[in-house]
């Protein structure tokens, strides 16, 4: 008997902690961060703590208004309906780094609910741009917890981050692919990044996930059984961490045995996810309203007034930058991906306003490439709009060539130093000058009689070869228009 092998298809779910930059805590006066500038783990030990984030007995949680506002407007950047009465619930559960025993967050009534996103992504095997609305089911308000430091028989408690306000934004379970999933969050963190209400810093877990995955047969309505990896807190990873989990299952359900609802954990260096406790149940925790808040009560005029502090938001951005600089769609999105990106890019054709259009090809291109694998992006680099407008500015006068422009990039990020000193320090201003590149020609052609033969014959194909030769002969330092048409001059007259 042959038996067909079944085809499965990935769905998957994703859950973003997003922590909001406000000053202080989501119900105590504590600080949110001592120091906006510091890491978190330079910061002394439980210095920013009250007896409120130390759970102490007695003492009374007060909602941060900042925080509620934050929420409100990543709610209406997402185009959820805001509840105009939501409510705060304790989540309970036991560990060391939350010392209340609970966990104030909201439950069956949160803040804001029924939102979507638009998702735009290039297909990696076809190269096709894709487009997708991904439904938003809810976004809540919630508290951090501490952190335990687990010594060699002892355990320590910082308190610093407890308490510290979060958005959970939980979206429907409509990924089919770790690709969508990354372009989802790389679009979400955008918009929080451009409302300004969350610091976007990766590295401290700011901006963190948790993806659920599941696989089932194509043709199947019914989800599997989903897997819930854990808190990852880089794009990429994310969407390794769900190629490797959809193998997985894949693997699991061939052998014959089943998923299991579990949380697991993403291993980077293994690139595998491994086993971290079988899921608990949601009624476990026993959610019901804390006693100690009341009913959070927004009035409409309360969220018109906020939706009037919504700046510009990347999906605008992107037309704007369509229509106004005549970007492709395409590109347009890349750059209005992080507001990092799209400053950078605004402020170069502020120098430079002819070139646009080269300015968004070095970006999208040589930059992109660059900056691809680099731990906190273009912020970390030494780019600056000057050396972006410099160098186009520099190809229109035909002063370098594309190629040249793009090795001065490649220096300049790292040594900040100007595009033009850069371009006569490594000697790459290009050649125009008519006497030199024929000279350079008529070598080529002596050296490549066969080739020259072919070429006169109608073998058009071999033009690029003579330029080549040339470009090679004149260390790519040579006019690429002035190389072609003085070959074609030379050999077709
Ligand atoms: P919990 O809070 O217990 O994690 P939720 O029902 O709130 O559970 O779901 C959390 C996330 O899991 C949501 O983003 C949802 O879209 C996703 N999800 C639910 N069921 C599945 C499934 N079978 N496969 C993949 N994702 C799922
Ligand atoms: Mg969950």
């Amino acid at each position: 008997m042959v038996r067909m092998s079944t085809e499965f298809e990935p769905v998957i779910g994703l859950e973003v902690h997003i922590q909001l930059s406000t000053e202080s805590k989501m119900y105590s006066t504590a600080k949110a961060r001592l120091h906006h500038e510091a890491s978190v783990a330079e910061e002394p030990v439980n210095a920013n703590t009250t007896p409120v984030c130390a759970g102490h007995p007695g003492t009374l949680p007060v909602v941060n208004k900042k925080a509620v506002e934050y929420a409100v407007m990543a709610g209406l950047a997402t185009h959820c309906k805001i509840n105009t009465t939501s409510v705060f619930a304790r989540k309970h559960y036991f560990y060391p780094d939350l010392p209340k025993g609970y966990q104030i967050s909201q439950f069956d009534q949160p803040l804001c609910e029924h939102g979507f996103l638009d998702i735009e992504w290039k297909d990696e095997k076809s190269g096709q741009e894709c487009t997708k609305r991904i439904g938003i089911t809810r976004i809540h308000m919630e508290e951090d917890a501490g952190k335990n430091v687990h010594l060699s028989g002892f355990s320590l408690v910082n308190l610093n981050r407890a308490g510290v306000p979060l958005i959970e934004v939980v979206s429907e379970p409509d990924f089919r692919s770790a690709e969508e999933a990354g372009a989802y969050l790389r679009k979400l963190y955008a918009i929080v990044t451009t409302l300004g209400v969350c610091d976007g810093n990766l590295q401290e877990g700011n901006f963190r996930c948790d993806a659920n995955v599941s696989i089932r047969p194509v043709g199947q309505e019914k989800f599997g059984t989903r897997a819930e990896i854990k808190n990852v807190n880089s794009f990429r990873f994310v969407e390794k961490a769900i190629e490797v989990e959809i193998e997985r299952q894949k693997a699991v359900i061939s052998s014959g045995q089943k998923v299991i609802q579990e949380t697991r954990l993403y291993d980077s260096a293994k690139n595998t996810t491994v086993s971290m406790r079988a899921k608990e149940e949601a009624d476990d925790y026993r959610y019901f309203p804390d006693p100690d808040l009341p009913p959070l009560v927004l009035s409409n005029e309360d969220i018109e007034t906020l939706r009037k502090r919504i700046p510009e938001l990347p999906d605008q951005k992107r037309d704007r930058f369509v229509t106004e600089y005549g970007l492709s769609r395409y590109d347009a999105t890349v750059i209005t991906g992080d507001q990092t990106w799209s400053q950078l890019f605004e402020a170069a054709v502020k120098r430079a306003p002819n070139d646009a259009k080269t300015i968004s090809n070095l970006l999208t291109g040589e930059v992109a490439r660059l900056v691809k694998d680099r731990e906190g992006g273009l912020a970390t680099t030494h780019l600056k709009a000057e050396h972006l407008s410099d160098l186009s500015l520099a190809i229109a006068q035909k002063i370098v060539s594309v190629t040249a422009a793009k090795h001065v990039i490649a220096v300049v990020l790292d040594s900040g130093e100007s595009a033009l000193a850069t371009i006569d320090r490594l000697g790459l201003k290009q050649v125009n000058d008519t006497g030199a590149i024929e000279t350079m020609v008529d070598q080529v052609i002596a050296h490549n009689p066969k080739q020259t033969e072919e070429f006169r014959a109608g073998k058009d194909k071999l033009l690029g070869f003579f330029v080549g030769q040339v470009m090679k002969a004149m260390g790519g330092k040579g006019n690429p228009a002035m190389i072609q048409e003085i070959v074609i001059k030379k050999l077709k007259s």
